[in-house]
């Protein structure tokens, strides 16, 4: 089967058809990444440069292409269990790139770039990538690297604790949002998290940075504790959503693999989620998500977590589980496709009957999650 780049149908018309061909490669891309014919690889090249991609963080170390219909998608290619992808990158035509997976056949929209301030370096002599990277339409902020807690999939963690001052973070976001190579529309603050006796540090961040621009600012983070009022006032000084992940539901797993994060926050998660949906509740005033990462334990708890998420008004975003190498879970095999199939499509049910959806609804912030354009507001 095979699908046109021009198909200009609405969300709403396209065909069930091509809404599963869509997805088919979408999940196996999410699963074991995609391989390259030389020919693709060189027109990758001629269009990206030499780097084709920044393994700065575990879940965006791909390439992201948009398919027909605003399908994103974010597909890992020189990681070693790439060797088993079954999806391939080839270039017809006047290098027209394509998507294969059997007989199916999807052509390739856009080849999204990587950011054109890579080198920049800001006013503290750094380089502004130490603290921003954009994907997609999204300016990602890092007040802090390194991390207060030690998640077994994340690279935060073994990284040097060191919280950045808050004009650094205005500073890169102002040339982020001027770039015209990827240009952006939104920008997210994400982790790593702070200490609690960084709190203070951490909020004077998030509403200088909201403060600085007219873009929506989102704040990805972990429950705090012992920090009252923190959610009311980032978002009385203008912040836009709030995601707040729990990543592993089950109680075995998630001790496993979130170690002092889940003794320290698990807790007091359902409270400080509860409170952010009625901060965001109201018309026009964004929305609160959590992200679950599908492959890190039995897919029913998977269902359990996204069934208590919804449960407590927050929308759920399916994150498949990359071993990325530098993380200490690289060994670890990815999702296979057909786990990352069930899941959808029960998660879609289940939210459902909370009167929810998956999330995200951004297009483009959907590259490494398991939703689709039909999946969003
Ligand atoms: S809390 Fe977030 S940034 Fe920190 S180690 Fe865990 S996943 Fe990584």
């Amino acid at each position: 089967m095979q699908m046109s780049a021009t198909a200009e149908a609405t969300v709403e018309q396209v065909p069930d058809w091509e809404r599963r061909v869509l997805e088919d490669i979408k999940i196996h891309c999410l699963s074991h990444g995609v391989r390259l014919t030389e020919r693709a690889e060189q027109v990758l090249r001629a269009v990206q440069g030499d780097v084709l991609t920044l393994h700065e963080y575990p879940t965006t170390g791909g390439l992201t292409f948009e398919l027909p219909h605003g399908v994103f998608v974010n597909a890992p290619f020189d990681e070693e269990y790439c060797v088993r992808a079954e999806v391939v990158v080839d270039a017809e035509g006047d290098d027209d790139l394509v998507l294969r997976l059997g007989d199916s056949e999807v052509p390739v929209v856009r080849q999204v770039l990587l950011p054109g301030y890579l080198g920049v370096v800001g006013s503290d002599a750094q380089p502004i990538t130490e603290v921003v990277m954009s994907h997609g339409d999204r300016a990602r902020l890092s007040p802090i690297d390194g991390c207060a807690y030690d998640c077994g999939f994340c690279d935060m963690a073994d990284l040097p604790y060191v919280m950045y001052p808050a004009n650094v973070l205005v500073e890169a976001l102002a040339v982020a949002a001027s770039d015209t190579r990827l240009p952006v529309r939104h920008a997210l603050i994400s982790g790593g998290s702070p200490r609690a006796r960084h709190y203070d540090y951490f909020e004077e961040v998030v509403t200088a940075v909201v403060a600085s621009t007219p873009l929506p600012v989102d704040l990805m983070m972990s429950p705090m504790v012992n920090n009252d009022g923190f959610l009311e006032r980032v978002k009385a000084a203008g912040l836009a959503d709030f995601s707040i992940n729990v990543e592993i539901f089950a109680e075995a797993p998630a001790l496993a693999a979130l170690g002092m994060k889940y003794k320290t926050t698990r807790r007091h998660f359902a409270r400080f989620v509860s409170r952010a949906v009625e901060l965001t509740s109201g018309a026009g005033n964004g929305q609160t998500r959590s992200l679950i990462i599908a492959g890190l334990e039995e897919p029913q708890d998977t269902l359990a977590g996204v069934d208590f998420l919804a449960g407590l008004g927050c929308i759920p975003v399916l994150s498949p589980f990359r071993p990325a190498g530098g993380t200490g879970l690289t060994s670890r095999p990815p999702v296979p496709a057909a786990t990352l199939r069930e899941l959808l499509d029960r998660s879609r049910e289940l939210v459902a009957g909370h009167g929810l959806r998956l999330g995200p609804d951004c297009l483009p912030c959907q590259h490494n999650t398991l939703n689709f354009p039909w999946d969003a507001a």
